[in-house]
């Protein structure tokens, strides 16, 4: 989400005929796009505003703006704590933004730049990010994104599918439509499309060549999606699926709204329905009172289960939250580093066996740019594959022949 939002920031800058920096130290304006999930993404910020309050001391026409999830409802606060800031404006209030510009006399364009031009701002792609629903009902107890990012409100249909055209038109091959609960959206539109009715109208916008989304959330998922993934051949059989630990104590602790026999139904059914299906999850470790024995739960899962991936945090109390109200942070950072250690290395070899599988197998790739030397790009299951070739690859559907596997990515030679 933050990725399309600066993204979209960009664009907006870009359509005001500024240009990117090489740093800040030669910038006349920074926007600072925040995340302040775990402790340790907010302790960035703090630092990196730290860093430009001293640069700012030196030049003082530098601007700076600040955005995302950092910036809470209390912005007259903020604005006191750090007075060298220019604009504090709540993640996705562009009006805001645009506001602002207008008074500093900066003319900006209230026009669809949500994929910028290449002139140094970003890397060219054929990729693009694009926000369907904002904010999240759920309440998590963990979890502060509720609390900065406000409750669930969807774009309209028509609006994302006109976006999409338009991308398209620009050279944009695949899409990944994105929400803290992609599984909400239209609940709050006229007429409740749901996303499955979303996949099918945008299947049908020629030369998109993929279409992705996340993040689901497993007590959401209906059987209309599953079969709209198995039927939409542009669909790409990839899944973020977030269990977030595999005991039940612990879930009804999360409030996450589902235990782990029903999680594992429902990802026994998405498997029979779509056989070639990847899976991805989220899991937190070190949860208030998670015993050897409830963590030992989230392992067998993670063993039973053979994710492709696994995006693993330790537990992290975040001021405000359910889970920061009612519960210590009682297990030991040590503790935490451990359990994590223990999930990189089981996953590790999980996804090891699973790459090495693909040894020999020709597979699509999109090819998303290049680094040192080597074309990267993504297959529709989300792996990350590397091939070398002196033709221009960029946006192309490459053939691959898989000839290297590790855990992480894959390696190739690309076929004429
Ligand atoms: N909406 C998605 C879901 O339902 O899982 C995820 C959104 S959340 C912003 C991204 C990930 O950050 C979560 O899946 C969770 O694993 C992690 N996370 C959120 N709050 C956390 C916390 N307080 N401590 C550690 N990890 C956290
Ligand atoms: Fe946070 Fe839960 Fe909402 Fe995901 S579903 S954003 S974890 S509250």
């Amino acid at each position: 989400m933050n990725k399309a939002e600066s993204q979209q920031i960009v664009g907006y800058l870009d359509s005001a005929g500024y240009q990117a920096a090489t740093s800040f130290s030669n910038a006349d304006l920074v926007v600072l796009n925040t995340c302040v999930v775990r402790q340790s993404a907010e302790n960035k910020v703090l630092g990196t505003l730290g860093l430009l309050k001293g640069l700012k001391n030196k030049h003082p026409k530098l601007q700076i703006l600040v955005t995302g999830c950092f910036v809470n409802s209390h912005t007259q606060e903020l604005q006191k704590q750090f007075p060298h800031v220019d604009l504090l404006f709540k993640p996705g209030d562009y009006p805001e933004l645009i506001a602002w510009g207008e008074k500093q006399g900066i003319p900006i364009e209230q026009r669809l730049l949500r994929h910028p031009r290449n002139d140094g701002w970003m890397a060219p792609s054929p990729c693009a990010f694009i926000p369907i629903i904002q904010g999240c009902d759920n309440f998590c107890s963990y979890c502060i994104v509720p609390y900065r990012r406000g409750r669930e409100v969807s774009r309209p249909l028509e609006k994302i599918i006109c976006e999409v055209e338009e991308l398209v038109k620009r050279g944009i091959k695949e899409v990944t439509l994105l929400g803290q609960n992609v599984d909400s959206y239209g609940h709050d539109l006229p007429g409740h499309p749901d996303l499955a009715d979303l996949l099918n109208e945008l299947s049908s916008i020629d030369d998109l060549a993929r279409i992705r989304f996340l993040t689901n959330h497993p007590k959401d998922v209906s059987l209309k999606l599953i079969d709209a993934i198995a039927s939409i051949n542009k669909v790409c059989e990839h899944l973020e699926l977030p269990v977030q630990a595999g005991d039940d104590d612990i879930l009804k602790a999360m409030r996450r709204g589902y235990t782990v026999e029903r999680y594992r139904e429902l990802v026994h059914t998405i498997r029979r329905k779509i056989p070639q299906i990847s899976l991805s999850t989220d899991i937190i470790v070190g949860f208030p009172g998670e015993t050897e024995e409830q963590f030992e739960h989230s392992l067998s899962l993670v063993k039973e289960m053979r994710f492709n991936v696994v995006h693993m945090a330790a537990y992290s109390p975040r001021p405000g939250t359910i889970a920061w109200r009612e519960y210590q942070d009682n297990i030991p950072a040590q503790v935490k580093e451990e359990r994590l250690h223990k999930i990189e290395e089981l996953q590790a070899s999980i996804a090891g066996e699973i790459n090495s599988q693909l040894q020999g197998k020709e597979m699509e790739v999109l090819v998303e740019g290049s680094k040192g030397g080597k074309w990267f790009g993504r297959t529709r299951s989300n792996k990350l594959v590397f091939f070398e070739d002196a033709g221009d690859w960029l946006g192309q559907l490459a053939r691959v022949q898989i000839e290297k596997t590790s855990p992480w990515s894959l390696g190739g030679e690309v076929k004429k």
